[in-house]
């Protein structure tokens, strides 16, 4: 990294933005916390500035206590929403820095920790957001889990199971307990992957789940048009977040991760939040049923 990085605004080589790899090998058990990450992510902590867009407006976010929801929830808050994030009970230390930067933006911060593996959380999650934030605006869909697996025949019953619950069951029962809060003007923003396109041999069932994420925002795309409310989805390639060292990859790729992308290094946190912004703002008002890749060149 030349400089560190105090905004997102001056023109610089994105090649050298932010740190390129080796980077060291961190192991940690899922899901990990991104207060110990080395290098630290940027999630826009110092540098994401709003303008505004989403003044007065009430978002949820799961898995917003690190990595790129952590990222989109500094951008939501700082953009003038109030944002409630949910996460894991073992993450509340990354969560509680998370409430610190949106309430240190002026805005509400609600923290709801909880399993989205579970139905009854997942409904009582949208309930409890209504309640706490006086309605729902902005659904982010971000939270998910990816363990890495060299053969099949490693990948137990329960891994496959708890992936599906976590990536795929989960964003259908919060859209639907959300479905009867969302006002015309409304956005969904759901997280799928390069790996829905280009899917990893070690992630089969992780990279099986973010396809499926991709289609069933496309097709909800087409039922919540009829309501005024817009459906997108953001693909990321490699990011530069926790979920990686915890167990998404061995620790010899998270060596040479974001290595082999057209732009020689992963992607930040900070670097994907603004398209959040736009596909939740008003700016993004023709844009649904689109998956959005952010990949550093590799083609999607
Ligand atoms: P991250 O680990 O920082 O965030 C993932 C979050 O998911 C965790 O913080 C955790 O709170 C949440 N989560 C996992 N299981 C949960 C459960 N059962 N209940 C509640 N919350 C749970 O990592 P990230 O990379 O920021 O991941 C965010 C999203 O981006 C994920 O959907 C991931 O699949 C996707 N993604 C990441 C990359 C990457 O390279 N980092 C690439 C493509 C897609
Ligand atoms: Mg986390």
């Amino acid at each position: 990294m030349s400089e560190p990085v105090k905004n997102q605004y001056e023109m610089r080589d994105p090649r050298e933005q932010y740190p390129k790899p080796p980077f060291p090998q961190q192991p940690q058990s899922a899901p990990g916390l991104a207060a110990e990450m080395v290098p630290r992510p940027d999630h826009g902590e110092t540098s994401y500035q709003g303008f505004g867009r989403l003044k007065g407006r009430k978002a949820l976010i799961t898995g917003g206590d690190s990595g790129i929801g952590r990222a989109v929830a500094i951008a939501y808050a700082r953009e003038g929403a109030d944002v409630a994030i949910n996460y894991l009970p073992s993450e509340e230390r990354d969560a509680q820095e998370v409430v610190k930067l949106i309430e240190e933006a002026g805005q509400k911060a609600v923290a709801i920790p909880g399993d989205l593996k579970d139905e009854a959380f997942c409904t009582q999650l949208i309930e409890r957001t209504v309640e706490a934030l006086g309605g729902l605006d902005i659904l982010v869909s971000n939270a998910g889990r990816q363990t890495y697996r060299e053969s099949i025949e490693e990948i137990t019953t329960a891994q496959f199971d708890e992936t599906f619950k976590a990536n795929v069951y989960a964003l259908f029962w919060l859209t639907r307990a959300a479905t009867p809060h969302l006002k015309p003007g409304s956005a969904i923003i759901t997280t799928s992957s390069i790996n829905a396109h280009q899917p990893s041999e070690t992630l089969l069932d992780y990279a099986t789940t973010k396809a499926a994420i991709a289609a069933y925002s496309e097709a909800l795309a087409g039922q919540m048009a009829k309501r005024g409310v817009r459906v997108n989805s953001v693909a990321p390639g490699p990011f530069w977040t926790v979920l990686q060292p915890s167990g998404g990859q061995s620790q010899e790729k998270v060596q040479k991760f974001g290595g082999d992308v057209p732009l020689g290094r992963p992607g930040q946190p900070a670097e994907i939040a603004p398209l959040y912004v736009l596909l939740a703002s008003q700016e993004g008002s023709y844009m649904t049923g689109g998956v959005f890749p952010v990949t550093g060149g590799e083609i999607f």
